[in-house]
């Protein structure tokens, strides 16, 4: 049996799961139920409704070995660390203004660019820059 997280292309086994801690779990499924970014200690507040004994250090270490991994994936919004899914769902909106950034499903077809360059594409990271809608709303 997979468990197949939405919106990504990893399948992830329960033999995989079950090599990570039960906290390593949580963490993983609070990064891959949540449509919005989050910091480690928004995660941190999240793990500790399932484990309150967690600590923000546990958190921190959990999200460097699931980044390391390729589970997951470490970016930075205003200069702050947040945590998303997989690589190969790294394409955001990011807001020039108010710096929000939002994840956006975008497909590429990174068989074809591997074939057509020899190049071997591992992860992705795109950068949509511009103006939110609360922002771009505001200026007219
Ligand atoms: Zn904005």
């Amino acid at each position: 049996m997979m468990v197949i997280y939405q919106t990504v292309m990893i399948p992830i086994t329960m033999a995989e799961r079950k090599r990570w801690t039960k906290q390593a779990r949580t963490i993983l499924d609070i990064i891959y139920t949540n449509e919005e970014s989050l910091t480690a200690s928004g995660i941190y507040d999240i793990a500790r409704e399932a484990h309150p004994n967690i600590s923000l250090g546990t958190v921190y270490r959990n999200l460097k070995r699931l980044d390391e991994a390729g589970l997951i994936r470490e970016t930075t919004s205003n200069g702050v660390s947040v945590y998303f899914k997989h690589p190969f769902s790294s394409a955001h909106l990011e807001c020039e203004v108010c710096h929000s950034i939002i994840p956006v499903d975008i497909m590429i077809d990174v068989g074809d660019i591997n074939r057509r360059t020899g190049h071997v594409v591992k992860k992705w990271d795109l950068r949509l820059i511009g103006t939110c809608k609360e922002c771009e709303g505001r200026c007219i």
